[in-house]
């Protein structure tokens, strides 16, 4: 079920599950990571296959905050208007996408449903055709299997599309995942690897030792001791208590909808402007969305938020409307101070590793992530540390002319 879980910071203390999971015991040598979505479970999973001693501390349940609510899109041209850091990094994951999968498959024998079929991003009306030119001269530069259709040809993509469609860019090799499933194959591929998950435990504090150990403290004042710790959160990782840290992550709330259509004839994810997009799953379902609200710390589902894309669905693929609806839900996307993923050590305390502020693309960069953190932590360096660069912490303090990327 989709963001059915969605975690409350409102919660005593004994009305949060308290499970463990291969518990073991926890030592200095452990590498212990923040939170169980879908960021910290790549990471561990990274950490474990490469030898690491790694454990995973849960408040709630695993992805409650975002993982659970997400359509899972893995459309790296969607999500930004330029070329750049961003946008290569999101490339590198999506192609990493079908191992990690595919890796997943063998371990545990849970198939999260990946489709790489293709995304369309339609332009409605003539006055939106435009912009989708100037969008296809720089992305062809990148890929040139970016294709530019005329209605006629996005409609025969997807079946939908039964409303006024001018054109539309084409993403043949995009796609999406089944985000629940995703995290659910994560975390039995972690069992078997005898990776620890600790359940209930919300961390408020963590402390740089003199032995340059860390003690991570618990909101019931325990403390475990680790040789690193990494920082996976999601929209609650600022509230982590950590002397000198720069970083400050934000919620972001999106609602989003499913609703259940009679066959699976309805195939490709459509984006759609102001910032509307359709996902149809192989379950049947056809999953819509998404707000972006800033409302602190709460998630809520309202009409008004629903019909801001919905509306504009309306014109373009008017079938979707009328198929039963399955499900409402909200869920906080980890937002960073230029809404862009925060990647590596801490500068005043370099092992504490941030994994965080994925904000929109979580689900599409949780493989690249994985890779990266697990190459810091061990103390590797490789292509993809240097491709995750700009986004080091370090980015928000210092050099003030540095402090922001472009998105
Ligand atoms: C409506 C919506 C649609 C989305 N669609 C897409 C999409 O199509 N494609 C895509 O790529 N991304 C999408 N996203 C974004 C994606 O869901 C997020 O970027 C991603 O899930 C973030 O993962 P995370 O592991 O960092 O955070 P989360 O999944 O929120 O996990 C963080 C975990 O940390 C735990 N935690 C928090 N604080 C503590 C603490 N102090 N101690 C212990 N544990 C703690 C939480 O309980 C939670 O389980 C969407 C998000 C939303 C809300």
């Amino acid at each position: 079920m989709f963001g059915s879980r969605l975690d409350t910071d409102g919660k005593t203390r004994s009305e949060r599950t308290k499970r463990h999971v291969n518990p073991g015991h926890s030592s200095k040598e452990e590498t212990l990571v923040v939170g169980g979505g879908i960021i910290g479970a790549s990471v561990a999973l990274a950490l474990s296959r490469r030898g690491a001693s790694v454990r995973i501390l849960e408040r709630a349940e695993p992805g409650g905050l975002a993982t659970h609510a997400a359509a899972g899109i893995l459309g790296p041209m969607n999500e930004t208007d330029r070329p750049g850091p961003f946008l290569d990094l999101m490339r590198q994951s999506l192609s990493l996408y079908p191992g990690f999968v595919a890796g997943l498959i063998e371990e545990t024998g849970l198939s999260p449903d990946l489709v790489l079929d293709g995304i369309l991003s339609v332009a409605p009306t003539p006055s939106d055709r435009a912009a989708l030119k100037a969008r296809h001269i720089w992305q062809r530069a990148i890929d040139p299997e970016v294709t530019f259709l005329e209605g006629a040809a996005a409609k025969e993509l997807e079946p939908a599309l039964t409303g006024t469609v001018d054109s539309a860019l084409w993403y043949p090799r995009e796609g999406h995942v089944f985000a629940p499933r995703l995290i659910k194959a994560l975390f039995g591929a972690l069992a078997r690897r005898g990776v620890a998950l600790e359940q209930g435990v919300q961390v408020v504090r963590i402390q740089p030792e003199p032995s340059g150990t860390l003690a991570v403290i618990d909101d019931t004042g325990g403390t475990r001791h680790a040789r690193s710790v990494v920082l996976a959160a999601g929209a609650a990782l600022s509230a982590i208590g950590i002397p000198g840290s720069p970083v400050r992550i934000h919620p972001v709330n999106g609602q989003i909808l499913a609703v259940r259509s009679p066959g699976s004839f309805y195939r490709r994810v459509v984006f759609y402007p102001p910032h509307g997009y359709f996902v149809p799953k192989k379950d049947g379902t056809v999953v819509i969305g998404a707000t972006e609200e800033r409302i602190g710390g709460r998630t809520r589902v309202t009409p008004a938020g629903l019909l801001d894309f919905l509306t504009p669905l309306a014109p373009l693929a008017p079938d979707l409307l009328s198929l039963p609806l399955h499900h409402t839900w909200s869920g906080l996307r980890p937002c960073s101070e230029d809404a862009l993923p925060v990647l590596g050590p801490l500068p005043a305390c370099p092992n504490i590793f941030v994994a965080g502020g994925h904000y929109r693309n979580g689900i599409l960069l949780a493989p690249v992530t994985g890779e990266i953190l697990a190459d810091m932590v061990t103390g590797q360096s490789s292509p993809l540390t240097t491709l995750s660069a700009p986004f080091s912490p370090g980015r928000f303090n210092g050099d003030p002319s540095k402090k922001f990327l472009t998105k």
